[in-house]
């Protein structure tokens, strides 16, 4: 059987290859970037001039939005739509559910002499009313008044979903109460990035810098994912309810040999790259980098930076598009954490910084000696911000999939560090031991020259197992788990930036006005500064268990999983941060600590269901057969007097292995079934219990798997899953 499979899967990847539609190579990314999507350009062709000014205003100067804008753009997008074959609309939201969410509604609204109208006003634009009781909310929203409100995000422009048989507009929109409380990832992180300008904007004033309107962070995250072949995935019932293998035993080759990593693309992936970007470009999504990743069927895509508000939103439709290509191509695209147990698992690097509306990347060095002291305070401003929130920052990459990710030699761990590099972290020692940093007199830092010395940008200079890294001109953060939506991480760095930076900032200003001069103001307060956060900063290896002892030494957190991470997320001062910046308030925190809590439980509990039931309804049977098959053989041979005692001894090994994985079945149903009320006690159940239970069930089918004979085996093995491309 497994052998046919493999043979059928080839005839299936070539097959696929030959029949999937693509249009002649080459593309030409200029001509098509961003055709699907009703941006400036777009706007400016079509609205009247005062219109389009005003809105304008709004996406890059944050100017509140003029309503009596709104049945204007709403006539212009329908037209937009509806010439490129759009019939229908909807509101495109990010629910606490993580992912993206839509409900469609016809431009056409049949009437009564049997015709049709088209209609898409003002009001269907700005605000729309999707049937959306059932999103978690965090008890935000009692059931009487259940529905929340989808809002437009003129900052973030629609763009067209195509499909064979038809299309529609989608708008990026803020999901809300009606008493103005998120219920969404959109809105705090846009009021993260408010409260980044304000804090950003303080801190330049101090520098001279007064001509910037506004200041917004960057995102740019490497997506990794798996493809396999869709064949392989339907019979795989741990793949498809859980988007993880809950057994299997690693391949004799794994990654060891790295020759994945890099490695040609191979064809039939290669055409659904190709498929998944052109869409991608289409929708003005600036996807750049694609390369084969670690594991054997990993890869990675990767796009240029923006405005952190857009990026999270193309970082959704990146995952959508790559899931929605791979099918045209017989593949599935697993983004998962960790799709298969033993090799290495899939995160998003979040590449951070900030930049201003007049071109400024803020963590960019630059070789201006003039900016050396703006940037090391943005920079200190950095280290502070990791430094006093590393339990946010591991609470924003806190999920059941990370879990298994973070820590395991693959990932960095759940330890927060910031690695900055030789040169700076020198520059940074030096300004701990109180160096004066004054372009005058003996150069920079007395280094006898007046810019910074050259900081590292290639990649070769890199610490790959830091969980945040200077590399060059923006942090890198690369605990993020490759299934999450980047929304929280990047609102957990802009108000702890945020913070952070107004911290300084005072600093700076008491300084001053206790009469130092600018330079001796800053200095002082990046020493202090540098003083209280330094044991955030390691250059070492992270991966390594000198570091777990040193970090412990430190007082740095070790928060290993989503549960100890969960747990300090209403301590006094996260409540205090996302309050005072107003991003969230304590409801709004608490809602979400809730809800990742149930989720959490949730996760856990469909596993340890599906890992149950496979084992009993898939496994054990396997398993039973070949046992039968034994020991009728071991008899018969001893009827008839032959040789039988290695028959024997297999069956009888055979037969162990099927009493531990009753054992370990049996012990799963049972922690399973505890019914826990309090959410905490129940994830911490879920946690200490089920996932060992879990584990001894996988382990005992993973014996049992080196034994069965393959041919009735019931699932497909890691072998056929990752090396059939
Ligand atoms: P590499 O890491 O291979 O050197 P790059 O540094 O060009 O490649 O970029 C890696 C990712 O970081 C890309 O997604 C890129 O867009 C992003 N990036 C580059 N500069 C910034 C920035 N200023 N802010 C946010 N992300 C950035
Ligand atoms: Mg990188």
């Amino acid at each position: 059987m497994s052998r046919l499979m493999d043979d059928y899967n080839v005839k299936a990847a070539t097959k696929f290859v030959q029949s999937a539609k693509s249009p002649p190579l080459p593309i030409d990314i200029e001509k098509i970037f961003g055709e699907n999507v009703f941006g400036l350009e777009a706007m400016k062709s079509r609205l009247p001039k005062k219109v389009y000014e005003r809105l304008l205003a709004t996406i890059e100067n944050n100017e509140p939005l003029d309503s009596t804008v709104a049945d204007t753009v709403a006539t212009a997008m329908k037209e937009w739509a509806r010439e490129r074959g759009g019939t229908h609309f909807t509101h495109w939201f990010q629910p606490l559910t993580g992912s993206t969410a839509e409900k469609h509604d016809s431009f056409i609204t049949p009437n009564k002499g049997g015709g049709a109208i088209a209609e898409f006003s003002g009001s269907n634009l700005i605000q729309g009313e999707p049937d959306a009781s059932s999103f978690p909310s965090g008890g935000l929203r009692p059931t009487f008044e259940a529905r929340g409100y989808t809002a437009w995000d003129p900052t973030s422009p629609a763009f067209l979903i195509e499909n064979e048989n038809g299309a529609y507009m989608s708008i990026p929109t803020a999901f809300t109460s009606w008493t103005g409380e998120a219920l969404d990832y959109k809105i705090p992180l846009l009021r993260s990035i408010a409260a980044l300008d304000v804090a950003a904007r303080r801190a330049l004033a101090l520098f001279g810098v007064d001509d910037v309107r506004n200041v917004y962070s960057t995102v740019g995250a490497e997506q990794e994912y798996f493809l396999i072949d869709e064949e392989y995935y339907y019979r795989r019932p741990d793949l498809v309810t859980t988007g993880r293998t809950l057994l299997g035993t690693k391949p004799p080759k794994g990654h060891e040999l790295d020759d994945h990593y890099f490695g040609t693309i191979e064809d039939r992936v290669l055409s659904c790259m190709l498929d998944a970007e052109r869409e991608l470009y289409r929708l003005g999504v600036p996807v750049k980098t694609r390369h084969n990743e670690v594991a054997p069927s990993q890869y990675e895509i990767a796009p240029i930076f923006e405005n952190s508000n857009l990026g999270a939103d193309h970082q959704h439709l990146i995952m959508l598009m790559l899931q929605k290509t791979a099918r045209k191509y017989g593949l599935v695209c697993l983004l998962h954490e960790k799709p298969f147990d033993g090799l290495n698992g899939s995160g998003k690097h979040n590449n951070w910084s900030m930049s201003t509306n007049t071109g400024l990347n803020l963590l960019d060095p630059g070789d201006d000696p003039s900016q050396n002291l703006r940037f090391l305070f943005f920079c200190a401003a950095v280290i502070r911000a990791v430094f006093k929130h590393q339990d946010l920052l591991r609470i924003a990459v806190a999920t059941a999939g990370n879990d298994h990710r973070l820590g395991a030699n693959e990932a960095p761990p759940a330890i927060l560090s910031v690695f900055l590099g030789e040169a700076l972290y020198d520059i940074f020692d030096k300004i701990a031991q109180g160096a004066t940093i004054s372009n005058k007199e003996g150069g920079f830092l007395g280094l006898g020259s007046p810019v910074l010395p050259p900081l590292p940008r290639h990649s070769g200079d890199r610490n790959r197992t830091s969980p945040f890294a200077f590399t060059g001109n923006k942090f890198e953060f690369r605990a993020v788990g490759s299934n999450q939506t980047i929304s929280f991480a990047n609102t957990v760095l802009n108000v702890a930036m945020a913070e952070a930076l107004d911290e300084l900032s005072s600093s700076v200003q008491a300084q001053l006005d206790g009469g130092a001069a600018f330079e001796d103001a800053i200095a002082q307060a990046l020493r202090e500064s540098t003083l209280e956060t330094k044991a955030i900063l390691f250059e070492g290896d992270n991966y390594s268990g000198d570091w777990h002892a040193e970090a412990e030494r430190r007082g740095l957190l070790n928060l290993r999983t989503t549960v100890d991470a969960l747990e300090r997320m209403l301590d006094e001062k996260n409540v205090a941060l996302f309050d005072k910046a107003n991003v969230l308030s304590e409801t709004e925190l608490r809602s979400r600590y809730e809800i990742w809590l149930e989720q959490y439980v949730i996760t856990v509990n469909i596993e340890a269901e599906t890992t149950q039931a496979m084992a009993e309804t898939m496994v054990l049977p396997a398993a039973a057969k070949y046992f039968g098959e034994l020991t009728a053989t071991a008899t018969q041979a001893k009827e008839i007097g032959v040789s039988s005692s290695g028959m024997a001894a297999t069956a009888s090994a055979t037969g162990d292995l099927i009493d531990e994985l009753r054992e370990a079945i049996d012990q799963l149903k049972a922690v399973n079934m505890t019914h826990i009320e309090d959410g905490h006690a129940h994830a911490v159940h879920m946690r200490d219990k089920v996932i060992p239970a879990m584990d001894a069930v996988r382990l005992a089918c993973d014996k049992l798997e080196r034994v069965v004979p393959n041919e009735s085996w019931p699932v497909p093995t890691y072998r056929e899953m990752l090396f059939i491309r």
